[in-house]
């Protein structure tokens, strides 16, 4: 069983999101016996173990955060203001601060210094599954934002 850090796992495999997460799939069977603070969920090398709902790949929680990320990403304003600035618009603060360096994208976010810290070190899989990309909704946003013009 692997062990991450509780700022990882709170981000990424909470019963909320792996619900969410299973639902997403079509796996829903497990909510005819159970609801989602009873499910029970390990991560294991080749993939997260949820007692109740059976074994979850990588691959399927790397593109359901692909999904909701484009999908919050599509929604939020972007200023930009300067060639590598730009503030986006968020939820826990008003404005995110963006910048890009050599075309990535670096959010001063929790969710995004959580993945960037740590992702890569505690849940090597996920890293792989995600293309070894570290992004949130707001450098998505301001990527999009680009394209756009
Ligand atoms: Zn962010």
């Amino acid at each position: 069983m692997i062990e991450i850090s509780s700022e990882l796992a709170s981000q990424h495999i909470s019963r909320y999101a792996i619900a969410d997460l299973l639902c997403y799939l079509n796996r829903t069977k497990w909510e005819q016996k159970y609801n989602r603070y009873q499910l029970k969920i390990e991560l294991w090398a080749v993939g997260i173990w949820v007692r109740e709902a059976g074994i979850i790949s990588y691959q399927g929680l790397a593109c359901f955060i692909r999904e909701t990320t484009l999908l919050k990403a599509s929604h939020l304003q972007v200023e930009q203001r300067s060639p590598n600035l730009f503030l986006v618009q968020g939820v826990q603060k008003s404005k995110y601060a963006v910048v890009r360096q050599h075309n990535c994208f670096c959010c001063e976010c929790m969710l995004y210094r959580c993945r960037h810290n740590r992702l890569k070190k505690e849940l090597p899989q996920l890293f792989e599954a995600l293309n070894r990309k570290i992004f949130c909704h707001h450098t998505v946003a301001a990527y999009l934002s680009l394209k756009t013009q």
